[in-house]
């Protein structure tokens, strides 16, 4: 069932990658595990996924060290998707290969310092709030290149792109707007000479969109592992 679904979604993937005149290679899939069992997780490394997503650093620990032993020869990733609190960076350096949601200059430094300590280069991407929500997290767009001189200075990080998540809808066109800007914010840092390859982008109801309008990375839980519960 999981195996079916996760090979349906990489077509999808694909035929959206080639409708915008992408090369399909160039956009990973994590698979978003929240809420889901280790046997589940299992089943998915032996249909070939590499690179999973958790949202919460007390599942994820969980989670990490029960697989480790099972799926220790396979290359795999694990990707920090969810907001995170500066006295958990500490944790989140030791779990996660990166980290897509850096909000804030306090964080960013907390999560150089630790990873400093750990004799690691971190991989962060910026997350950017794009609508007015207050459940959102993310850093304003105006306080994006701000913080990017910012983290410029840090040497323990390697910041590698940036990451929105729309607000719900029914209709995945209408996060289209979202995913739109996200590109453009990139492309304006990119001439102020910042480098932003990645964009973490697309969900399991908007993915295809998110990879027309530019997403190196999509992040889908249910279309692969079913409703959660
Ligand atoms: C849960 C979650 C996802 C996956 O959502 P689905 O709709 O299940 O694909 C993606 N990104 C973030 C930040 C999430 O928390």
């Amino acid at each position: 069932m999981m195996i079916e679904s996760a090979s349906i979604i990489l077509k999808k993937m694909s035929h959206a990658a080639m409708r915008a005149g992408r090369c399909p290679s160039e956009i990973k899939l994590i698979a978003v595990t929240k809420t889901v069992s280790t046997e589940a997780v299992k089943e998915a490394v032996n249909a070939g996924l590499r690179i999973f997503g958790e949202n919460r650093v007390q599942e994820a620990q969980k989670k990490i060290s029960d697989l480790r032993f099972e799926i220790s020869n396979s290359r795999i990733e694990w990707h920090l998707i969810g907001h995170l609190q500066k006295n958990k960076a500490k944790y989140a350096v030791q779990l996660f290969d990166l980290i897509h949601t850096v909000d804030s200059i306090d964080l960013a430094e907390e999560l150089n310092r630790q990873a400093g300590k750990a004799g690691k280069i971190q991989r962060i991407l910026i997350q950017v709030k794009l609508s007015e929500e207050e459940t959102k997290h993310g850093v304003p767009e105006k306080e994006l290149i701000p913080l990017l001189e910012k983290i410029n200075d840090l040497r323990n990080l390697k910041l590698e792109g940036l990451m929105t998540m729309p607000p719900y809808f029914e209709d995945a066109e209408k996060a289209r707007p979202y995913f739109k800007r996200l590109r453009e914010i990139r492309d304006e840092a990119d001439k102020k000479g910042y480098r932003l390859p990645e964009l973490s982008m697309g969900m399991s109801g908007d993915f295809e969109v998110a990879i027309e309008e530019g997403a190196t990375m999509v992040r889908i839980g249910t279309a692969i592992f079913g409703e959660r519960k």
